[in-house]
């Protein structure tokens, strides 16, 4: 490599945030280009939505971020409106759906769900933080026990790991107290009720400053910082193709999505964090498809239901004057309608299922005042046990030869089915949720299934492992017979995952990039 060698990272989500501070940190010669498809739509670059006070400004900004479904703010994607076709519903604020429906549409039927954010910070700017370490099974199977301990907690603090966000609030402890009378005496130790590891920083008046990419790039975006002078964020860079020659990239083919030109970028490594279905598409675009390319398609599945708090129970654990403080607190910051976060872990074998337990002062979808349970001065919570996915070469991500999607790539068609053993782990979580439901208070909305792909955590598509017929990535992210094409993202994760899957995909991409500047100093 030359003396001041240049990694370009496709992606400026968490991941490829996480490679960029931990190469600059690591290599003393470095310097990293990052290109992001997508428009800067918050201040600091990459920082999440969610911080935004202002309504409409917070709007603007999740819109900026839909991709072809992006409205008003469609040409700001450098997509021309007459690209896409009218008719298309959205995903959740924010993201957009990939099969939407119009010109240039993926297809997914069986995953109709599956949505994407193009924006600096990705869909790390629209996350709810929720940073829960994978467990047991979940963690992968190729790293020791040390060295992934330490992995994980320096991904905790690139994350601004907090291990107990609001426990300072009563109506949170007595959600945990109910739910502990109900499951504790099932759950093992150290897997029992408790707060949810968020991504953040608490501030004075109670609230969160919620973490995105820029919590990760941190010093990389302070210009009195030398790492800084080694950092470039281009947005509206959108990544065509990766050149390539004998096991050796050699650099980027990218569209300027403001002049609409096309340029020729030379690296000495790639680092591919695209998400885990447009990363695929690029490796595939670009004429690299190993076998497990887009195959092993996980996620979690999700059982939800909202329930309004029993004023009765609560009682019992609140005082009235307690309340009274809690919802003065919650008045000062409406704009965040998180006000505590609690969770029941995922272990083995018993409880094969992530709870994850969000309370807020009104439900998430507007209740018709008339409701009976409307109004609850208690609040209520929105509830969802995630439900794991054996992984099978059967689904997956294809691309085709020659239909191309909105933006000019190989479009996608995604197949995807569950098996017995997934609709009875979901029959378990949905009678597990019922007990929830019963024990806090009364149901607003039943348990119910979420259509797949809901959960936002797409996993497996670029899979690491030691065999490379079954995985596309080695241990250290490497894409096989590549040595110096590295890829990042959920989709690195060959396990059944019931988790929020970022803080592990950050731990992984934080052993690949050390790997990578070792490799740059040659001391590898
Ligand atoms: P992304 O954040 O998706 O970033 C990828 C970026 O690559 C995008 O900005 C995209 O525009 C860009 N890109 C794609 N193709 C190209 C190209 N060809 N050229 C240039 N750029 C390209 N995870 C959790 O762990 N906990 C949570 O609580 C949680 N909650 C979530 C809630 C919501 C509403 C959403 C939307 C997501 C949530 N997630 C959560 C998922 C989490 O945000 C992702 O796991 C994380 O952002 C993945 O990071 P990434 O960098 O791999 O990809």
């Amino acid at each position: 490599m030359n003396d001041s060698p240049l990694i370009a990272i496709v992606g400026s989500g968490p991941i490829g945030a996480a490679f960029a501070r931990t190469i600059l940190e690591t290599s003393a010669t470095a310097r990293v280009l990052m290109l992001e498809a997508g428009p800067q739509v918050t201040t600091p670059a990459g920082s999440s939505v969610r911080n935004i006070a202002d309504a409409d400004e917070k709007a603007r900004a999740r819109e900026m971020s839909q991709g072809p479904q992006a409205g008003a703010f469609r040409e700001s994607l450098g997509i021309p409106a007459g690209a896409v076709v009218e008719g298309m519903f959205t995903a959740r604020q924010g993201t957009h759906l990939l099969d939407f429906g119009g010109e240039g549409s993926a297809h997914a039927p069986t995953f109709p769900a599956a949505a994407a954010a193009t924006n600096v910070g990705g869909q790390g700017a629209h996350w709810t933080c929720a940073i829960p370490r994978p467990a047991f099974s979940e963690k992968l199977p190729f790293v020791d026990e040390a060295e992934w301990e330490q992995l994980i907690s320096t991904a905790e603090g690139l994350l601004h790991h907090q291990s107990a966000a609001f426990a300072a609030s009563p109506v949170g402890a007595a959600i945990r107290s109910l739910l502990e009378g109900e499951f504790g005496a099932e759950l093992p130790d150290g897997y029992g009720v408790s707060t949810l590891p968020v991504a953040g920083d608490p501030q004075p008046d109670g609230s969160m400053l919620w973490a995105g990419a820029d919590t990760v790039l941190g010093p990389l975006l302070d210009e009195a910082s030398e790492l800084a002078s080694r950092f470039e964020l281009r947005d509206l860079s959108l990544v065509r193709r990766i050149t390539h020659a004998e096991g050796r990239v050699t650099g980027l083919e990218v569209e300027d999505l403001r002049t609409r030109t096309l340029s020729t970028i030379a690296a000495d490594a790639v680092v591919v964090a695209a998400d885990a279905f447009r990363s695929p598409q690029l490796l595939w675009a670009s004429g690299i498809r190993p076998a497990a390319l887009g195959r092993y398609l996980t996620e979690h599945h999700v059982v939800i239901s909202t329930v309004a708090l029993d004023p009765d129970r609560m009682g019992a654990l609140v005082t009235d004057a307690e309340l009274e403080v809690e919802l003065e607190r919650r008045a000062l910051n409406p704009a965040d309608p998180v006000a505590a976060v609690n969770r029941i872990p995922f272990s083995e074998p018993d409880h094969p299922f992530s709870l994850q337990v969000m309370y807020a002062e009104n439900p998430p979808f507007p209740l018709d005042p008339a409701h009976p349970l409307a109004g609850n001065r208690w609040g209520y919570v929105n509830m969802g046990y995630g439900v794991r996915k054996h992984p099978r070469v059967d689904d997956g991500v294809s691309f085709s030869e020659d239909e191309l999607d909105y933006r000019g790539l190989p479009n996608m068609t995604i197949e995807y089915a569950l098996t017995e053993v997934e609709e009875s782990e979901i029959a378990a979580a949905t009678e597990r949720l019922k007990r929830a439901g019963a024990a806090l208070g009364s149901f607003v909305a039943e348990p119910r299934l979420l259509p797949n792909g809901s959960s936002l955590h797409y996993m497996g598509t670029m899979r690491a492992g030691v065999d490379s017929e079954t995985s596309v990535a080695d241990p250290y992210s490497r894409v096989w017979g590549f040595e110096n094409l590295i890829v990042g993202g959920n989709g690195l994760i060959p396990t059944a995952n019931t988790m929020n899957p970022t803080l592990m995909s950050v731990a992984i991409a934080v052993r690949a990039a050390r790997a990578l500047s070792e490799r740059i100093s040659g001391t590898r």
